[in-house]
């Protein structure tokens, strides 16, 4: 394994501060029926560090250097989180940035798995590709989860002028997984094995990548 490579996480939004409130309200979903993460309430920043840390657990068990670039709870903006990884990247030579994300749709029909990079032929687009194949061994050919794709350009991932993804100095990814607002692909958020592949996933492709440089 290389010396020179870290992971830089970034759990997307905020978390439960310290009295146990929901810190993004904007990015939740109540659903009228089931609890998720209480009352029916679906909060994406939560889901977003649980899974990350799922990862980290992952990668520290391996010995895989990584840094955990969002905060416990607040919603730190987008560009303190890039300088955070940039700041930090000097240090090494490789790295990958990873934002992990749910999604949601203005209809709250939209389901399924995607991962974004920015526009334009990148070393993300490889990355993207590795995580992509990845997500569909674990969850999406056995029909789990729904695979969604735009291959207008040759390959799976698609792109966006997302903020993390244009400005951090390493290649950078942005996953979403399935969309919380939607009811079925919310309770497949809040199973336990599929985090499980998820972030196995997520650590398959980190060491996929690692051992191309
Ligand atoms: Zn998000």
């Amino acid at each position: 394994m290389n010396d020179n490579f870290c992971v830089f996480f970034d759990a997307g939004h905020g978390g439960l501060d310290k009295l146990g409130r929901y810190v993004t309200a904007g990015k939740s979903f109540k659903h009228s029926k089931g609890t998720f993460h209480g009352g029916g309430w679906f909060y994406e920043g939560v889901w977003n560090r649980t899974i990350t840390q799922e990862v980290i657990t992952k990668l520290n068990a391996l010995s895989i250097p990584n840094i955990l670039i969002s905060h416990e709870y607040l919603d730190t903006k987008l560009s303190y989180r890039v300088d955070k990884a940039n700041w930090y990247y000097k240090n090494f030579k490789k790295g990958i940035f990873i934002s992990n994300h749910a999604n949601a749709s203005v209809s709250h029909r939209g389901r399924g798995f995607e991962v974004f990079t920015s526009r334009g032929p990148t070393k993300a687009d490889s990355i993207a590709e590795l995580h992509w194949n990845n997500v569909n061994e674990l969850l999406g050919k056995d029909g789990t989860i729904t695979m969604r794709m735009d291959t207008r350009d040759g390959d799976k991932d698609r792109e966006a002028n997302f903020y993390v993804l244009k400005n951090t100095a390493m290649p950078a990814i942005l996953v979403e997984h399935l969309f919380f607002d939607n009811y079925e692909d919310a309770l497949l958020l809040m199973d336990d094995e599929i985090i499980d592949k998820f972030s196995e996933a997520q650590v398959r492709t980190i060491i996929e990548y690692m051992n191309t440089l």
